[in-house]
Parts: structure tokens; C-alpha cells; sequence
């Protein structure tokens, strides 16, 4: 079962690919998780990534697919994966199928939301400095201003969640990412669903899709 989450930036990928992890019993895999973490570590190419993130424009290809390819090869990669934030393009979708080789990917789910939705959404988003766990102050709050609920680690705003940033982020989604639409599209494995509905409705969408009963 190997899936593809698409969408803008606030679009909910991360919460349904973690929410799917459970579900499908596959790891969800995230683009900006790993390259995150690569700069966590001072690793160069990681570092290198992060003055890119920080400017809300995409990586260069090279950097983010080793990390994909080598995450994806993984042994608990085996029954499938929910990959989430990977493929931004067609030139990296066309990478991941010759990664994966027979058989490819088996969905692809692009979710749609409207602009003022996700600026709402990324804007009021907080993380955890700690484990990395999401909120947002007025959707899902923690239960002390400014702590995490799970670690107790303290909660920031990411350097490209601020405003300027998340719109920068939506112009390159728009102009980049959107022809990975057509690519999937052309070959009959996009399915869009209104990523605007309640989490849980969304996430019975996305099963109903990867479950072939969505018709
Ligand atoms: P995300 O957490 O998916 O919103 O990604 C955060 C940032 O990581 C993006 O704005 C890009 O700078 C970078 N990024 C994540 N995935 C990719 C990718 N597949 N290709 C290029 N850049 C990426």
C-alpha cells in the first residue's frame, strides 16, 4: 500500500499521514520531517536544505531525494508507506517510481483547501521544540499556553509559518508542485478530496479512496 499525500502547505498531510500510519499499519514518511531533522543533526546538505525551508522555497531535488530513497528503502517500508510532502514535482515523481520500480505508487490523494484556510490554519500553528508535535492556538490548543501536552517541551512558531513566509510557500506550491496533478492524473492515479472537511471526515475519504470504494 503505498500512498501519496498532495496539497499546499496547511493542507493537513502531516495530521492524515499520521492518523493513516495507524490505520493502514505503514510508516508515514515526511519530506520536511527528514530534511528537518537532517539540519537538526548539522549534517551539510541539511543545513544547506534549511536556508531554503527558511525562505519557504523548495530544496533543490538532489537534496531531498537521497533521503527519500534511502527512508523508502527501509526494511519497515516494506507492506507500503503514506509519503507525505514527496513528490513536489514531476522531475522527483518520475525519481520515486524509478526508486520504487514495479508497481510504483498505488494513490495519490491531493487534498484541497481554500488560501484563507491554510493561512488561518499555518499561522496559528505552533510545534514543539521537543518532539515535533503539532498545534494550533485556536483549533487545537495545548492544555498549558505554550507546553506540549505530550513532553512538556516548549511549543515555537516555525520560521516558515510566519506570514510572508506561508505566502511565499503557496506561490511555489501553485507554480511547482500543482503539475504533479497532471502527471498523476495521466496516468490515473489522482484522486482530489475537499480537505476542508472535519479531520475525521477527511481521513474516512482518504480510506475510502485506498480502499477502491470511493466511486
Ligand atoms: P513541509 O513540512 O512538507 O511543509 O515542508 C517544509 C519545507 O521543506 C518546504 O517548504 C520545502 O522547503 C522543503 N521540502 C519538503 N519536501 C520537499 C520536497 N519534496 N522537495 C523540495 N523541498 C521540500
Amino acid at each position: 500500500m503505498r500512498v501519496v499525500l498532495v496539497g499546499p502547505p496547511g493542507s493537513g498531510k502531516g495530521t492524515q499521514g499520521d492518523l493513516l500510519q495507524k490505520r493502514l499499519a505503514v510508516p508515514h514518511i515526511s519530506s520536511g520531517d527528514l530534511l528537518r531533522e537532517s539540519a537538526s543533526t548539522g549534517a551539510t546538505e541539511g543545513l544547506k536544505a534549511k536556508e531554503f525551508m527558511d525562505r519557504g522555497q523548495l530544496v533543490p531535488d538532489e537534496l531531498v531525494i537521497g533521503l527519500i530513497k534511502s527512508r523508502v528503502s527501509a526494511p519497515d517500508c516494506k507492506k507500503g508507506f503514506v509519503l507525505d510532502g514527496f513528490p513536489r514535482n514531476p522531475a522527483q515523481a518520475e525519481k520515486l517510481q524509478e526508486v520504487l520500480g514495479n508497481g510504483g505508487v498505488d494513490h495519490v490523494v491531493a487534498l484541497e483547501v481554500p488560501e484563507q484556510t491554510i493561512v488561518g490554519r499555518l499561522g496559528g500553528r505552533r510545534t514543539c521544540s521537543v518532539c515535533g508535535r503539532l498545534y494550533h492556538v485556536k483549533f487545537n490548543p495545548p492544555r498549558v499556553e505554550g507546553r506540549c501536552d505530550n513532553c512538556g517541551g516548549e511549543l515555537f512558531v516555525r520560521e516558515d509559518d510566519r506570514e510572508t513566509t506561508v505566502r511565499e510557500r503557496l506561490a511555489v506550491y501553485t507554480r511547482q508542485t500543482e503539475p504533479l496533478m497532471g502527471y498523476y492524473a495521466g496516468r490515473g492515479l489522482l484522486r482530489r478530496i475537499d480537505g476542508a472537511a472535519s479531520t475525521e471526515q477527511v481521513t474516512e475519504r482518504i480510506m475510502a479512496v485506498v480502499r477502491g470504494c470511493d466511486d
